[in-house]
């Protein structure tokens, strides 16, 4: 099983820093943003740093092609606006993620902002066209939204035709998000389903990251509010059977659930996951965990 969870990357302490919280999550992947997930300000990458990190990923045995980078959501490729800023910014995270090592970036795909979502699969598949070139070794993982306001890709069907009108097709990926998916309207108690039906329209073999979270909204409501696993209405049990499923076997899981009182659930999550036994009392174990 590969599993982690979004941990932070910080200045000065880099892509070791990330490791490092990794590791105390018992975790064996991680994701992160280069800098703040809502703002497009970063810092150079440290060469040393990632060199010793490197050292300390085969050190203990993490597979640098399982971890994942998640570009900022403020990125909007379905809007025309910004349009110059918003490829060359992400031009320069493919180059970041390249000298980090990292094959897998997360993108939210993009907001029609009320021009259509036809516009929007358009506005979105030019941008990723003009980003993308020959040489470029990242994989673009295109996420599966809630549907919250007019956001694109919460179906199957818009990313496929995002994908569909991209040339360099085979480096463009799919990242599926549980508490997004059910929030779109499809039933993760049903995950088999799902996947046969993610299969049909996209091809399950593109699916190249699964954020675990559950959702504190009921289904097909559009909200997009992460729970922890659980403590939603997707439930324990349903996110088990995604975590466990034999399809999805190689892909790295990836935990967005919410801090509690500003504390990471991350290291008992996983606890929860790998006894595949739900802890009721999470809340008060994190507390007495950190404080
Ligand atoms: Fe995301
Ligand atoms: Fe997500
Ligand atoms: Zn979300």
């Amino acid at each position: 099983m590969i599993i982690g969870e979004n941990v932070s990357f910080k200045k000065d302490t880099g892509l070791i820093g990330a490791i490092e919280e990794a590791l105390s999550y018992n975790s064996n992947t991680f994701m992160f943003y280069t800098g703040a997930p809502q703002n497009t300000s970063r810092s150079p990458i440290d060469l040393e740093n990632t060199k010793e990190a490197h050292r300390l990923l085969i050190d203990n045995n993490i597979d640098i092609n399982n971890l994942v980078v998640h570009a900022p959501y403020i990125i909007n490729l379905a809007n025309p606006k910004n349009y110059d800023f918003n490829v060359s910014f992400l031009k320069q995270e493919i180059k970041r993620c390249e000298m980090l090592g990292i094959k897998r970036l997360v993108l939210h795909p993009g907001s029609h902002v009320g021009l259509g979502i036809d516009t929007g699969i358009n506005n979105i598949a030019k941008s990723l066209n003009d980003v993308l070139n020959d040489s470029t070794s990242v994989y673009i993982c295109l996420e599966t939204m809630a549907g919250k306001g007019s956001e694109v890709g919460s179906h199957f069907e818009e990313l496929k035709q995002i994908i569909d009108k991209v040339n360099l097709k085979e480096k463009v990926k799919v990242c599926i998000d549980t508490c997004h998916m059910n929030d779109a309207g499809y039933d993760i108690s049903n995950f088999d389903q799902v996947l046969t039906e993610f299969d049909n329209i996209i091809g399950i073999e593109n699916i190249y990251c699964v954020h675990i979270n559950d959702s504190k909204n009921l289904i097909n409501t559009h909200k997009d509010r992460h729970e922890n696993i659980g403590y939603g209405t997707i439930g324990f049990d349903n996110l088990l059977r995604v975590i466990y499923n034999e399809k999805l076997k190689n892909v790295p899981k990836i935990l967005e659930t919410p801090y509690v009182d500003n504390y990471p659930p991350y290291k008992f999550e996983i606890e929860e996951i790998k006894n595949k036994t739900f802890n009721e009392n999470l809340i008060e174990d994190i507390k007495n965990f950190y404080k």
